[in-house]
């Protein structure tokens, strides 16, 4: 069979393999869709502190279990089950967390075996009828948006503003107009990849530049009740904070670079203005089980999300597309 290897930053090989044979406890699966997104990108360009290569990549995975036939979506993240965290229910930040194509060969395969790990934790998902498979795929990446949404407390009659129009902004648009925001405004830099995403998602405005001063014009002076950063950029989180209403809460969703992950932040905004700064590291097994109930019920649709469709072969032109910001989802057909 055909897969996509990361060997080294910058060496990703279209390879042959000897199709994986399951272990006991495990799961053989024909992948069906493997979906890109920045993170495959980040991983092509520094490589990832926890891949020892050569490592099959991708981690958005859906196919059918090769024994029954049964289609399924599979988890990135892998919580242990056992921690102090995962007993306490916060399985996102358990300290042991293992990742699909990170610690285990991924989903740019045909095939691929499912570790027992996964099964343990309820991280393969029956895909309910009516979800495809390449949106299936999308309930990873919108399993993390909903953690985001709920640690920062998105829900009826917020102004919310997402910063970073790409495929993880499009989904926070979606998922805040599903959890009842009043207004949702879409800011990014890049003017082009602002248009295609609104194109699709419909913001109640788009902001390229200005941002702090756009929305708080946007709210009659008041600021968003919750900013939610999907962009890799400190200038971001700093204006976020400074757009952010009195008792705002803030996610800082995207993670910025290792190698530059200092922000300056106005501390009296926060105290004075009661604001809440919230995380987001990936997601659990019940967010990716949410994740696709909120696919299959409409209430959040992905299907239009994915611009791009591609065989294995073009794993590299996929992640191109992804780096340039000229897609919104692409997903890879093995
Ligand atoms: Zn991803
Ligand atoms: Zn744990």
């Amino acid at each position: 069979m055909k897969v996509a290897r990361f060997h080294a930053p910058g060496d990703i090989r279209i390879e042959d393999a000897p199709e994986p044979v399951a272990g006991p406890g495990e799961l053989k699966i024909r992948v069906r869709n493997c979906s890109t997104c920045g993170t495959d990108a980040k991983i092509r360009k520094h490589g990832h502190h926890h891949i020892v290569p050569p490592r099959v990549m991708g981690h958005e995975i859906a196919g059918e279990v090769v024994d029954t036939g049964a289609r399924v979506q599979v988890i990135a993240a892998i919580p242990c089950g056992r921690c102090e965290e995962c007993r306490r229910g916060r399985q996102t930040i358990c300290p042991n967390q293992e990742s699909m194509g990170y610690h285990y060969d991924g989903g740019f395969a045909e095939y691929m075996t499912v570790p027992a790990k996964v099964l343990a934790v309820n991280g393969v998902n029956a895909i309910p009828d009516g979800v495809g498979f390449a949106e299936a795929s999308v309930a990873e990446p919108l399993a993390c948006v909903l953690n985001g949404q709920s640690l920062a407390r998105v829900g009826a009659g917020d102004d919310v503003v997402v910063m970073g129009a790409g495929p993880i902004g499009c989904l926070h648009v979606r998922l805040a107009r599903a959890r009842g925001a009043a207004r949702v405004f879409l800011v990014d830099v890049n003017a082009e990849r602002l248009a295609m995403a609104a194109e699709l998602v419909r913001p109640d405005a788009v902001i390229d530049s200005d941002p702090v001063e756009q929305v708080l014009k946007l709210t009659g002076g008041r600021g968003a009740d919750v900013v939610i950063t999907a962009a890799a950029s400190g200038a971001a989180q700093e204006q976020a904070v400074r757009m952010a209403a009195r008792q705002g809460r803030v996610s800082f969703f995207g993670g910025l670079p290792k190698d530059d992950p200092i922000i300056a932040l106005d501390s009296n905004l926060v105290h004075y203005r009661e604001l809440t700064i919230v995380g987001a590291n990936g997601s659990s097994p019940a967010h990716n089980a949410e994740a696709l109930r909120l696919v299959a019920e409409g209430a959040v649709t992905v299907s239009d999300l994915i611009t791009h469709r591609l065989g294995l072969e073009q794993v590299l032109d996929g992640i191109d597309l992804v780096s340039r910001g000229a897609a919104i989802k692409v997903t890879i057909e093995p």
